[in-house]
């Protein structure tokens, strides 16, 4: 080989040569087992089937059904739902609420934790976040929040729907506590955020509304204010630990003398306030003492049922609202008035009034 010559171009040069191939594997896993229902569109039943079986894979697909716009997966889901109802309702449903950092995902993870452990059964964490959408990503219900609860076997989390409305967002929290109660989920914590109109759709679900608070924060009085602290059952002052004992005592005795304000709840139950500290489980225990009490005493008197078929009344009327706006703002001819009436309205040409009338007149013959 002289010192021009190339070693590729040497007839043993065996670097660029095509050897003849072996048989590739196909780039599909043979032994990955197919799921069950992986290539077959579940039925209703099947969906129904797998739900009272306890199968929660089955369940958290029936729950992106819930929360599905399309109207396909809406008709089955509906169906699903009404064949759920016959084996829902056996359960307690609570709400927690509370402001961002009062603590309600280390709280829920106590909590959670803490009932399963005492009595038994099983849990799902649900929540109502109508900002998630906005957000693009739930402030609620991430499971990397809630550590313990999200890896013990008896419990469900799931986030909050993101469908736009408030109103929208919670008729399918609503719905999936149907299917969480049906698959034999008989404790179902409702986390909401402290802000806005949220704890009234989470109020209207729950036999227990539980309020977080926390200590000299000023919240005291935006609860009052903005009618939250009506609607506690029992308000828990959270972190008292370490140098914020006496702090969350004071709270304590001030949201106890502020509840005396309001008129007596229609259950007949003295909402309690408690403190406690969720990061260092202390406190707990009372806490729960103080929910199981007063499922006891509603059950009692009748307020529970009272409660609730309240509840089913509510959200029918919700649904009935919903979907009349819906069909209104979806409908074709008024989606291409919209914008005009509203340019009349804003110039002056038109009154509010005369501009809805006219559309609803419209809408309304439309229909015809
Ligand atoms: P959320 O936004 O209401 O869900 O609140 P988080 O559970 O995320 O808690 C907010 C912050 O408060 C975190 O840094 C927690 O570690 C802290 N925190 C929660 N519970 C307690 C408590 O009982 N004591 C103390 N000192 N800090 C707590």
């Amino acid at each position: 080989m002289t010192a021009m010559e190339h070693p590729e171009n040497s007839a043993e040069y065996k670097g660029l040569t095509v050897n003849s191939g072996v048989a590739q594997p196909s780039i599909v896993n043979p032994y990955l087992k197919r799921g069950r229902y992986r290539h077959r569109q579940m039925s209703a039943g099947d969906y129904v089937e797998g739900i009272l079986k306890g199968d929660v894979t089955i369940l958290g697909r029936a729950v992106t059904l819930v929360e599905s716009t399309n109207p396909a997966h809406q008709a089955v889901a509906q169906e699903v739902i009404e064949k759920c109802l016959p084996h829902a309702g056996r359960s307690i449903r609570v709400g927690i609420s509370g402001v961002p950092g009062a603590g309600k995902s280390t709280s829920i993870d106590v909590f959670g934790i803490h009932v399963l452990q005492e009595y038994g059964g099983k849990l799902a964490v649900l929540a109502i976040d109508p900002s998630s959408e906005r957000s693009k990503g739930s402030i609620l219900g991430d499971k990397t929040r809630m550590e313990k609860l999200a890896v013990h076997p008896d419990s469900f989390i799931r986030p909050s729907p993101s469908a736009g409305s408030l109103g929208g967002v919670a008729r399918k929290t609503r719905e999936t506590i149907i299917l969480c109660e049906a698959a034999g989920f008989d404790k179902i914590f409702v986390e909401t955020v402290g802000v806005g109109q949220s704890e009234t759709a989470c109020h209207s679900m729950v036999d227990f509304f539980l309020l977080i608070q926390l200590a000299g924060t000023g919240d005291e009085l935006q609860g009052i204010k903005r009618g939250i602290m009506e609607m506690a059952d029992g308000i828990v002052i959270n972190k008292c630990d370490g140098n914020n004992v006496d702090k969350c005592q004071l709270a304590a005795t001030q949201f106890r003398n502020a509840l005396h304000l309001f008129p007596a709840p229609e259950s007949g139950w003295t909402p309690q306030v408690l403190t406690y500290s969720g990061f260092y489980n202390l406190g707990v225990k009372e806490i729960w003492d103080m929910v199981y009490r007063y499922m006891d005493f509603v059950k009692g008197n009748g307020y529970f049922e009272h409660r609730r078929n309240e509840q089913s009344k509510y959200w029918m009327y919700e649904t009935i609202n919903e979907q009349l706006r819906n069909s209104f703002f979806q409908n074709e001819q008024i989606v291409s008035r919209l914008a005009e009436a509203e340019a009349m309205v804003l110039s002056g040409r038109q009154t509010s009034f005369v501009a809805a009338k006219q559309l609803l007149d419209e809408y309304f013959a439309s229909l015809r």
